[in-house]
């Protein structure tokens, strides 16, 4: 259940798989209608609502250990500004969004999507460095002058969407409004299966999409080869 190599001795974030683990039972256990099944990996009649449910699980997991560890540990920069700051917590979001896009070749990765908009939405840091660079405020080395200075006003996209094809963007910021809705409510790890619905037909288009959009991608190299 919790990979212990990767937290031998480095207890926040041990404790941080725990609290995603605990997440877990803790969201399957207040579901009022019993959608867990859907979690195993085979097919369902109502595949859409699977695929909501794969996002919803993982989102929601990692949700709750980031609500929890923002109470439990005092974990938040105490400058976003400064780019030793957040270069590393911008990392963090375009790892997650490369996981998202690329562990399949003609899907997204329900786990990893889940993984990114927890991150996004729900991380303090990275909700910390987001709207600063929505406020203009980021900084950069500038090592000619040895010093900070402000970052160039619309140099960097903090969701790191730019770093899969434009023609995901729409989708992914739907995706997220959609999540976002849901975390202001009071208890929002409690799921519904409408919820569910909405959130599956999002995915499932972005599934469809990157499918069609590789195959469309093939074909075109093929054409071109044979020229
Ligand atoms: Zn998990």
């Amino acid at each position: 259940m919790i990979c212990q190599d990767l937290c031998q001795v480095y207890l926040p974030e041990f404790t941080h798989f725990l609290w995603h683990e605990l997440g877990h039972f803790y969201a399957v256990a207040n579901e009022r209608k019993k959608f867990y099944y859907f979690g195993g990996q085979i097919s369902f009649p109502n595949e859409i609502r699977r695929t909501g449910y794969m996002v919803w699980n993982e989102f929601i997991a990692e949700s709750i250990a980031n609500y929890v560890s923002r109470r439990a540990l005092n974990t938040n920069c105490q400058d976003i500004t400064d780019p030793l700051c957040w270069y590393p917590v911008y990392n963090r979001v375009k790892k997650a969004i490369y996981y998202a896009y690329n562990t399949f070749f003609l899907s997204f990765d329900e786990y990893s999507l889940g993984q990114y908009f927890a991150t996004i939405l729900t991380d303090v840091e990275v909700k910390a460095f987001i709207d600063a660079a929505g406020k203009n405020e980021l900084l950069e080395w500038d090592s000619r002058n040895w010093r900070n200075v402000p970052l160039h006003t619309n140099t960097i996209d903090p969701l790191a969407l730019h770093t899969i094809p434009e023609q995901f963007s729409g989708l992914m910021l739907e995706t997220k409004a959609l999540l976002e809705k849901k975390l202001a409510e009071e208890s929002f790890w409690n799921v519904e299966g409408k919820f569910l619905d909405e959130l599956g037909s999002l995915i499932s288009e972005l599934n469809n999409q990157k499918g069609f959009f590789v195959l469309r991608q093939a074909l075109n190299i093929s054409e071109n080869g044979k020229g």
